[in-house]
């Protein structure tokens, strides 16, 4: 069956999807985007990410191309269209394609923003990732400063991510003025005698959706939190370490560049947070 994916208005085959070369996204990373978790057939947080959505084209001066209710039917289409059972779905969202190339935004009476879904499907729930973890390795933060907008460029977060697996990583954490702000594609956290520790927010990281949960649920369980900067000595020294996101929900981290966390397996306070979201989300998928 071939992929069906979602253009400006239209449901057609991923080979005859189509997009201008004008396109702002194309051309210069002006796009916003989400990464939606489905399980069972399901959506996990929408809200939480049509929230979001909206809050990142406020930021950029966006016209919304679609209400949050259409927009809540196309990623269902999608998911009926393409037989999705667990995986996600990828929206991105351009300040439309003008007729020439400038650096001034258009008028968005006259360009309209573009509007792009596909879903892939991928293993969420059972990931050998829980059972091993992965291994990080530091890298300065060479980002532009509005983190907390989720757009389109990602260049220097897949260098970082190459980067990390020449050095035989899975993955990175970025450091700024001497303390981590986030992984490439997800928050970071260590725990220290019990206490959870994560940066706080701010425009240094993305708000992830996911970390909203994952704190509620650690409050919810009783569990210590302090939301604060810690740099990567620290980190060193913690009893577990971990990051998130919507489709890795909480996965182990056992080793920051090349020091062991804790007794180098996943800890149970990442095994614990990671039950309690999977168990919950998937409850309150929709
Ligand atoms: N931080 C960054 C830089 C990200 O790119 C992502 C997800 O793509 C996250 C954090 C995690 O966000 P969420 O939990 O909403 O997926």
């Amino acid at each position: 069956m071939s992929q069906i994916v979602y253009v400006n208005g239209d449901y057609v085959a991923a080979a005859d999807a189509k997009v201008s070369v004008f396109d702002r996204g194309f051309l210069m990373a002006d796009a916003v985007y989400e990464v939606t978790s489905v399980i069972g057939g399901k959506i996990v947080d929408f809200d939480g990410h049509a929230t979001r959505l909206q809050r990142s084209m406020r930021e950029l001066d966006m016209v919304p191309p679609v209400t949050m209710d259409e927009l809540l039917a196309i990623h269902r289409e999608l998911i009926t269209r393409n037989n999705l059972d667990e995986g996600g779905i990828y929206l991105q969202i351009t300040r439309g394609a003008p007729t020439e190339r400038d650096f001034a935004w258009p008028d968005p009476e006259e360009v309209p923003c573009g509007i792009v879904l596909f879903t892939f499907s991928k293993p969420l729930v059972d990931s050998k990732v829980m059972d091993e973890g992965i291994k990080v390795v530091s890298l300065p933060d060479e980002r532009w400063g509005r983190r907390d907008i989720k757009t389109t460029q990602l260049l220097y977060p897949s260098y970082a991510k190459m980067q990390a697996k020449k050095q035989g990583a899975q993955d990175a954490w970025l450091v700024e003025d001497g303390f981590v702000t986030e992984g490439t594609a997800n928050n970071a956290y260590i725990v220290k005698d019990g206490t959870i520790i994560t940066r706080q927010l701010s425009n240094d990281i993305l708000h992830g959706i996911t970390r909203a949960a994952i704190l509620r649920f650690a409050k919810e369980a009783q569990m210590k939190i302090e939301e604060r900067p810690f740099t990567i000595a620290e980190a060193q020294e913690a009893d577990e370490a971990f990051v998130t996101s919507a489709t890795g929900f909480c996965q182990p981290v056992i080793e920051i560049d090349g020091a062991q966390i804790g007794s180098g397996v996943p800890g149970n306070i990442s095994k614990r947070l990671r039950e309690i979201y999977t168990a919950e989300m998937t409850a309150a998928a929709i």
